[in-house]
């Protein structure tokens, strides 16, 4: 790989980078995930006994990592929120069950609000944020709050949870649909590029790619929440498991799309294998914790980021070693996915802590998604006119091998093969309607004398001369072809039985006249004989019966004289009626 590819990927990953932070930054979000501390567990308890275990409370990077049956935050808010008229406590969206908001005001006083899972969903903000208000009392907003998460999911999901403005929280909602749904009409456009090209191509890698359209296009209704609008009766849970799936689907192909597109001697078996085995991993670790997610001890997410963090090395590795062994297609995979990669990243850097300021409103994945899946459209539709290219190619070879196999090298005409295959094409192709069609032989006279005194090597031209002069004299529809030695064989039609006889003697004529100079000897006349029969309007015929008839014609017309064409005499029909 040039080193020009280098920095070209890289400018690209960078420029997408900084354009999705750009897109996602705003002033009027605050994110205080880095005021909140957690605690795991006490059920059962008050939230006024948990508020005295607050020097218990963990504030430090690992506290959203923890796998709980309840979690308990705290943080106190203070004056964030001094410029909201409305301030309303987004978080990130996931599986989790209730959620319960205790707000304490600065006069002492406190609130309680539960919100269940039908609650959330209702307070559902595109593309995926819960926006749960944080109500006034007596002209004061809480300064600290206190939320409990009933069976907390993916506890990681706190890392984004931010104050904003209600006005500016529906502005973003709205702003977030409309985004939404200009995505979702622009992913419309590689899946319906992607199943014309199976119909037309069907091939594996096609397949994969309707596969990762369709994917895509799932987990970004579920993701953005437009599957709140298409289907009003789906819950947070519903959004969560299909998405997840959705992911899973779009691993798999991804990996063996990957697998079927990089150059197979480039990739190498344990390549292939690599790819098989991570998109078979995803998606089976995928379905077992979507159905398994609330009896799992374990943190989903945990297993989700190392499973697709094994899973994504494995992809990328592969194709970058395709990549800097020369690989095109690889290549352009890399650049495809290298937007997704920062994007991911970004939130790797933000899971792990170490930026705290990367609001939800992450348009930047949408970004990525539709960089990534017209990146892989433009390389599968490179590939399929690669494999038509190939087919094509691979056609002429065989139509090539096929002219040798029914052509005869001397003469150029058709061999005894050929005739025989358009003979029972015509046969079953019921062409012989309407008109008179003969088979004659044609048989060069006194042969053996030209090759006798010229050597063979004229006669080998003086036979290529006959077959030329026949062949001039032959019209559109007639087959002649060289049957073998010096005779060959015609398959001609005329409305009536005299325009075959005006044909046949025509040939004998032609060939008495013509001109055998340019043989390399004075050969002088050349004539030849002919024997003919008319075929049946039947749909079959025995050719080899056809034949003798023919050549019994043949033989007449040399033992009377040479130099003519003689038609078999009318026998009983000799084709077999179908
Ligand atoms: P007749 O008028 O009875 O047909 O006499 P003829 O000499 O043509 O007799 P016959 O058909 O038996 O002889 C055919 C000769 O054609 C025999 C063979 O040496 C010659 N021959 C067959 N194939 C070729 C060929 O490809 N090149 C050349 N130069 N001669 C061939
Ligand atoms: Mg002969
Ligand atoms: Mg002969």
């Amino acid at each position: 790989m040039k080193s020009r590819s280098v920095l070209w990927l890289l400018l690209i990953g960078l420029l997408s980078f900084a354009a999705s932070s750009a897109m996602a930054n705003s002033s009027s979000i605050v994110n205080f995930s880095n005021r909140v501390c957690s605690l795991a567990g006490h059920a059962t308890a008050s939230p006024e006994e948990i508020l005295k275990l607050r020097p218990a409370f963990d504030c430090g990077t690992g506290k959203f990592t923890n796998k709980t049956d309840m979690l308990w935050l705290v943080a106190d808010i203070g004056n964030l929120h001094d410029n909201m008229a409305e301030p309303v406590m987004r978080f990130r969206a996931a599986r989790q069950g209730a959620v319960t908001l205790h707000t304490i005001y600065p006069d002492g006083s406190t609130q309680t609000n539960r919100y269940d899972q039908a609650a959330m969903t209702e307070n559902w903000r595109s593309p995926y944020a819960v926006a749960l208000p944080l109500v006034g009392r007596n002209g004061q907003f809480p300064e600290t709050v206190l939320i409990s998460a009933e069976n907390p999911w993916d506890p990681s999901n706190w890392h984004d949870i931010e104050l904003v403005d209600a006005e500016y929280d529906l502005a973003l909602h709205e702003q977030g649909e409309l985004v939404s749904m200009l995505v979702t009409g622009f992913l419309l456009t590689p899946l319906l590029l992607s199943f014309l090209f199976f119909i037309m191509m069907r091939q594996r890698f096609v397949f994969y790619h309707s596969l990762i359209a369709v994917a895509f296009l799932v987990n970004h209704i579920c993701w953005s929440g437009q599957i709140f609008d298409l289907f009003p009766a789906a819950t947070l849970v519903d959004r969560s498991w299909i998405a997840f799936m959705a992911l899973a689907v779009l691993a798999y192909a991804g990996c063996m799309l990957i697998r079927s597109l990089c150059n197979p001697n480039l990739l190498g078996e344990w390549g292939a294998f690599s790819l098989k085995c991570m998109a078979w991993t995803t998606l089976i670790t995928t379905t077992i914790i979507v159905i398994f997610a609330d009896q799992l001890s374990l943190t989903g997410s945990l297993v989700f980021h190392v499973v697709y963090g094994i899973m994504a090395l494995t992809a990328v590795g592969n194709l970058l070693r395709c990549a800097v062994k020369g690989d095109r297609l690889a290549l352009l995979q890399l650049m495809g996915l290298s937007v997704g990669v920062a994007i991911a990243m970004s939130r790797i850097i933000r899971a792990l802590g170490w930026i705290d300021h990367l609001p939800i409103f992450d348009f930047g994945f949408y970004f990525a998604i539709l960089i990534e899946i017209f990146a892989v459209s433009l390389i599968v539709g490179y590939r399929a006119l690669q494999v038509r290219r190939e087919r094509d190619d691979a056609l002429l070879v065989r139509q090539g091998l096929e002219d040798m196999a029914y052509t005869d090298e001397l003469t150029g005409l058709p061999n005894r093969r050929a005739f025989s295959k358009v003979f029972s094409e015509l046969c079953a192709h019921d062409e012989k309607r309407d008109k008179v069609w003969a088979l004659g032989i044609a048989d060069i006279d006194h042969f053996k004398k030209v090759n006798d005194r010229y050597g063979h090597d004229v006669g080998d031209r003086v036979l290529a001369r006959v077959a030329a002069i026949m062949s001039g004299q032959c019209r559109r529809g007639d087959y002649l072809a060289r049957l073998g030695g010096e005779e060959f064989v015609l398959l001609i039609s005329a409305r009536t039985e005299e325009g075959i006889a005006r044909l046949a003697q025509r040939l004998v004529d032609s060939c008495a006249a013509g001109n055998f100079d340019d043989t390399g000897h004075a050969v002088g006349q050349v004539t030849i004989s002919m024997g003919l029969h008319f075929l049946e309007n039947t749909h079959e015929a025995d050719l080899e019966t056809i034949f003798r008839i023919a050549d019994k014609a043949l033989y007449e017309a040399k033992t009377s004289g040479r130099n003519q064409f003689i038609f078999a005499k009318p026998t009983k029909p000799m084709l077999v009626a179908a």
